[in-house]
């Protein structure tokens, strides 16, 4: 496991952030998170136009070139040796004396590598129980943004209840989880939060869409009640890092463990990240 800081690979434990780094101050930055699997970072491309994009709606321009980052994460995993991992990828607007004012300083690059974080088996067999939350959040979801203070908040109530996810419920339609997008089955026709301003547009997401498509699976980008939700034939959330999770249960409502459509995409997707096809 092996941290990048100013220009500098270091060890991961190495105290580098200077007190006045508008990451830590303001959370005024963006990152990404991109899982490497037998040595090849999934959907790059499209986490970097993601990363770029977050970038650009903040006014922060990203210190390195596109290129560059990408030899810094081959880098990371040559020196890491390790074939699958996690990379976090974080960029800041650097580093100046606390005023909320941009300052005229360069943007500050940060990235982790480490092992995967795993989840367990018995999650995707039996699905996680969930609870519906407010979202509380702002109006601009869809920057990955580092100030993720109302995801925590949400996924600690759920965690105090039980349950592995809060599923954020805005103006009566459900938005996303709080570190997921959401998806329904009924009917055979597959339902997704439309990617507006409200939701961060998963990189997951995207990539189960085309399964989808790949499959014949009408899909609906549409926005869904709780109560759609709780009497959907099946329910999953997405993510990098967990890819496809059945949903078992949303409050009190247990749904069907009959999940033929999840287990296809599923299956779908594990092909994408095993690299049977080059996807970007
Ligand atoms: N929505 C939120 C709020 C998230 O934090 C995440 C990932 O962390 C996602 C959705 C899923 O995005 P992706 O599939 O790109 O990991």
């Amino acid at each position: 496991e092996l941290a990048y800081y100013a220009g500098e690979f270091r060890d991961i434990n190495e105290a580098v952030i200077p007190i006045d780094e508008r990451g830590h101050q303001f959370g005024d930055g963006v990152y990404e998170f991109i899982r490497v699997y037998k040595g090849v970072p999934f959907s790059i491309e499209r986490h970097l136009d993601r990363l770029e994009r977050s970038a650009k709606a903040i006014f922060i321009e990203l210190p390195v070139s596109r290129q560059e980052l990408k030899d810094i994460i081959h880098q990371a995993m040559e020196k890491s040796t390790l074939k699958d991992a996690d990379i976090y990828i974080q960029v800041t607007r650097g580093i100046a004396p606390r005023n909320h004012l941009f300052p005229d300083v360069p943007a500050q690059l940060a990235l982790t590598i480490r092992h995967p974080r795993q989840t367990p088996e018995e999650a995707y067999e039996k699905g996680i129980f969930t609870l519906l939350l407010e979202d509380e959040r702002w109006a601009n979801c869809y920057i990955k943004s580092l100030n993720l203070l109302p995801n925590l908040l949400a996924k600690q109530a759920a965690a105090s209840k039980g349950c592995k996810e809060a599923i954020l419920v805005k103006d009566g339609y459900i938005t996303e989880g709080s570190s997921s997008n959401v998806f329904a089955i009924k009917d055979n026709v597959l339902f997704t939060t439309p990617a507006t301003r409200k939701i961060l547009s998963g990189i997951t997401r995207a990539n189960v869409l085309e399964c989808a498509q790949e499959q014949a699976i009408q899909i609906r980008e549409q926005n869904m009640t709780p109560s759609f939700l709780k009497d959907a034939d099946e329910v999953f959330i997405t993510s990098t890092s967990v890819g496809l999770l059945p949903v078992s249960k949303i409050d009190e409502v247990e749904l069907p463990t009959f999940r033929p459509v999840t287990v296809a995409l599923k299956h779908a997707y594990s092909l994408r990240t095993a690299g049977t096809k080059a996807y970007q």
